[in-house]
């Protein structure tokens, strides 16, 4: 399994990078994304501090992908943003999207999708005419199991399954006991509305990798 959304003490975890990739590692991670908060202010840092994960690669058997999320960022400087966390070598680039529990702006969705990110996270009541942006921007839309977060997850799947969007399940881990292993990843899909097929596919085949 793999899980593309995590946060460290660079942002608001509790974990160092080594302690949280080897926590993933021992409940079968093949791939983790490092994505702490990020707006303009802390950018650079972030990305300079969580690509020096990438040391464990090649000693612990699974695979690091140091990212951004950008969070609470205005709409229109997304796209720019977006930009530079790539210029500044992020792997992943996550957007914290219109969760139905915070003030998240209006627009924030659209904005990430029209960029063009990896992920749209916790996308809450995310539209159709969205989700079909993400089909074609290739945008992968988040099952999340956040407490909180995960209330619009069913919303989410029928909105990607209408539109034929990518899906991807993540934890948004900020506490060990976040990291959940791919059995516990697949029944947060399955709850979401997907069959057990598709909640395996997405969980174990992971299409968002390249
Ligand atoms: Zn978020
Ligand atoms: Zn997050």
């Amino acid at each position: 399994m793999i899980d593309l959304h995590t946060h460290t003490t660079f942002s608001d975890g509790e974990l160092i990078p080594s302690e949280l990739v080897r926590r993933a590692e021992v409940l079968g991670y093949t791939a983790i994304g490092i994505t702490d908060h990020a707006d303009y202010t802390n950018i650079e840092h972030i990305i300079s501090c969580v690509s020096k994960a990438k040391y464990l690669e090649g000693i612990l058997d699974i695979r690091i992908l140091p990212g951004v999320e950008l969070t609470h960022v205005p709409p229109q400087k997304i796209a720019q943003l977006a930009d530079l966390a790539r210029n500044l070598g992020a792997e992943i680039v996550v957007v914290h999207g219109e969760s139905p529990v915070e003030p998240v702006r209006p627009g924030t969705n659209r904005a990430a999708l029209e960029a063009g990110v990896d992920i749209l996270a916790h996308p809450g009541f995310i539209t159709l005419e969205e989700a079909e942006m993400a089909r074609d921007n290739d945008v992968c839309l988040e099952i999340t199991s956040r407490s909180g977060h995960n209330i619009t997850n069913g919303h989410v799947v029928q909105m990607a399954i209408q539109a034929g969007a990518k899906m991807v399940v993540d934890t948004d881990a900020h506490a060990p006991e976040d990291l959940i292993d791919s059995e516990r990843a697949i029944q947060i899909a399955f709850g979401a509305g997907l069959t057990l097929e598709e909640a395996r596919e997405i969980v174990l085949h992971h299409a968002i990798i390249r």
